[in-house]
C-alpha cells in the first residue's frame, strides 16, 4: 500500500459540504422543461407544489442557483452515517495485477443499506417544516421506501409506501424493515386506488411496476389532506441532494492530491451518478477539468443506450409532469428474468442533457456479467455489494484490465452505491447457474417507443 494514501480515506465533521451543488447552473443548455401532462404547458411552481412539497418543487425549477444551503437538521442527521469513505481498492488492484488506481465511494454504511437516505432525509424534512402530515411513494427493489421509512420515523412523519409486487413478494425482510420504522406498505398494483384497480383489470396478475407503484403514490398523494408524494431518484431535486456524495469525494481527492481521469456510476434513475459526478462536472463545464464520465445501465433496461430522447410519461398512469429524456417508453418493463435492479424506463433529464451534448458516456452490461464482477468484488474488498452498483463495478473492473493491456495508470474512481444483503434471492439464481440475460429485441423497444406522447 501506498503510505501517501490510506486505505480508507474520512472527512472529519468540519470538512463536510454544508451546501449541495446544483449542476444544472453551470449547464449551457439546461435541461428541458417538466410538462403539464394535460396542457403540454411548462408546469408551474403551483401545479407543482399540489404533488410535491413547495420547497422541493422550487429546487426541481432552479436552474440557476449553483449553491444551496444544507439546513442544520439535515446535516445533523448526515452525521449519522456521513462522511462515507472513499476507499483506494489497494486489494482489487492487485488481485487484477493493473497499473490503474481504483477508488469508491461507498454509500452502504446505513441501515437502508444505499445512498438514498441522502435525499429521503432530506425530503422528509422539507416535507416536516411544511406541516404536513405524511408522504407517498413508491419502492422497487425496496432501498428508497427503506431510506424515507428512516427519515420519517427521524421527523415523525406518515409514510405510506407502494411496492413493486414482485419485490413485496420477493423481498419480505425489506418491506419488515420499513414496517419497523413505522411505514404503511401496500403491494402494487393494489386496489386501493383507481389506477391501480385499472391496472389490475387489464393485466390481472401482473406482477408490477415502478411506472404503475409511482401512479398509486400520486394518486394517494393528491387525494389525502396534508400528503405529498416524493420520489428517489430521476428528479432534479434529488441529484441536488445526492450531490453531497460528489462534494465530499471532491474533497477527499483534492486533499490527497488525488485525480480521477474515469468516474463510473450504474444509472436506474440517474441520482447516484449524477449526485457523484455533479461537482467534477461542473469543473468540466467550466473549463477547469477534464473527466470522462461513464454511465452504467443494464442491458436488459438500456435507456440511455438504446432508448429515444423525447418528452414522456414518468409513471403508467400518466399523471406526473412529462419530462424529456432518454426513455424506453413508460409502458416498458424489463423482463421478469431481470434480477439486477436498475429497472426504470427513463432517466434524469440533467444526465440525459449532459448524454445528449456528449459530456458523458454510456455503456450496458448483461447481468451475469455484473453478477461476476459483484462476487469477483465480494471475495477481494469484502463488502458484498448491491447488484445495481455491481454494473459500476463490472465497468470499473473492465476499465481496469484495459489498463494492464495498455500499460496505463488511470486513476479510475467509481460509486459503490451500496449493499446486497436482501437481494440473496438474485445471488441465489446466480450461484445455481439459473441466471440469464435478456435483452429486448428492436421490435420490441419500437412497439414502446409508439407510445410516446406527442409533444
Ligand atoms: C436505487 C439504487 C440505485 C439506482 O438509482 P439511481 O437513482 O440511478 O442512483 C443504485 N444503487 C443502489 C444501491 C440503489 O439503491
Amino acid at each position: 500500500m501506498d503510505k501517501k494514501i490510506p486505505y480508507k480515506i474520512y472527512l472529519s465533521e468540519d470538512e463536510l459540504p454544508d451546501q449541495w451543488y446544483n449542476v444544472r447552473a453551470d449547464m449551457k443548455t439546461k435541461p428541458a422543461p417538466l410538462l403539464n401532462p394535460a396542457t403540454h404547458q411548462p408546469v408551474t411552481l403551483d401545479e407543482m407544489s399540489r404533488i410535491f412539497c413547495t420547497e422541493l418543487a422550487r429546487q426541481e425549477l432552479d436552474n440557476d442557483t449553483p449553491y444551496i444551503d444544507i439546513p442544520g437538521e439535515i446535516l445533523d442527521f448526515y452525521k449519522m452515517y456521513r462522511p462515507a469513505p472513499l476507499v483506494r481498492a489497494y486489494f482489487l488492484e492487485k488481485a487484477l495485477d493493473t497499473p490503474a488506481k481504483i477508488y469508491y465511494k461507498f454509500e452502504g454504511n446505513n441501515t437502508s443499506g444505499s445512498h438514498k437516505l441522502n435525499s429521503a432525509i432530506a425530503q422528509a424534512y422539507y416535507a416536516k417544516k411544511q406541516g404536513l402530515k405524511g408522504v407517498t411513494t413508491e419502492t422497487g427493489a425496496g432501498q428508497w421506501g427503506t431510506a424515507l421509512s428512516m427519515a420519517c420515523a427521524y421527523f415523525d412523519l406518515d409514510c405510506k409506501v407502494y411496492m413493486v409486487k414482485v419485490s413485496y413478494e420477493q423481498k419480505p425482510f425489506r418491506r419488515e424493515v420499513m414496517r419497523t420504522y413505522g411505514a404503511d406498505v401496500t403491494p402494487s398494483p393494489s386496489e386501493t386506488t383507481k389506477v391501480g384497480r385499472e391496472i389490475l383489470a387489464k393485466f390481472p396478475g401482473t406482477s408490477g411496476s415502478l411506472g404503475c407503484a409511482i401512479s398509486e403514490a400520486v394518486e394517494t398523494a393528491v387525494n389525502s389532506e396534508g400528503y405529498r408524494y416524493v420520489l428517489g431518484s430521476v428528479l432534479s431535486q434529488v441529484l441536488l441532494h445526492q450531490s453531497v456524495i460528489g462534494l465530499e469525494t471532491m474533497t477527499a481527492c483534492d486533499k490527497y492530491g488525488i485525480k480521477p481521469d474515469i468516474i463510473i456510476g450504474c444509472a436506474g434513475g440517474g441520482s447516484n451518478l449524477g449526485g457523484l459526478i455533479s461537482p467534477f462536472m461542473g469543473r468540466k463545464l467550466r473549463g477547469e477539468a477534464d473527466y470522462r464520465f461513464i454511465a452504467v445501465e443494464p442491458a436488459s433496461c438500456p435507456s440511455l443506450t438504446r432508448g429515444r430522447y423525447a418528452y414522456d410519461f414518468c409513471d403508467t398512469g400518466m399523471v406526473c409532469p412529462l419530462s424529456k429524456m432518454y426513455t424506453l417508453g413508460s409502458g416498458f418493463i424489463p423482463s421478469p428474468n431481470h434480477a439486477g435492479g436498475l429497472r426504470y424506463h427513463g432517466m434524469s433529464s440533467v444526465l440525459s442533457e449532459l448524454y445528449d451534448e456528449g459530456l458523458i458516456e454510456a455503456k450496458s452490461v448483461e447481468q451475469t456479467a455484473v453478477f461476476e464482477a459483484a462476487t469477483q468484488f465480494a471475495r477481494i474488498e469484502g463488502t458484498l455489494p448491491a447488484p445495481e452498483s455491481s454494473h459500476a463495478i463490472r465497468a470499473a473492473i473492465d476499465e481496469a484490465l484495459r489498463c494492464k493491456e495498455t500499460g496505463e495508470e488511470k486513476t479510475i474512481l467509481f460509486g459503490l452505491t451500496g449493499t446486497g444483503y436482501f437481494d440473496m434471492v438474485a445471488y441465489q439464481k446466480f450461484n445455481d447457474g439459473l441466471m440469464s440475460d435478456y435483452i429486448p429485441t428492436d421490435d420490441e423497444l419500437d412497439k414502446s417507443f409508439e407510445q410516446l406522447p406527442k409533444v
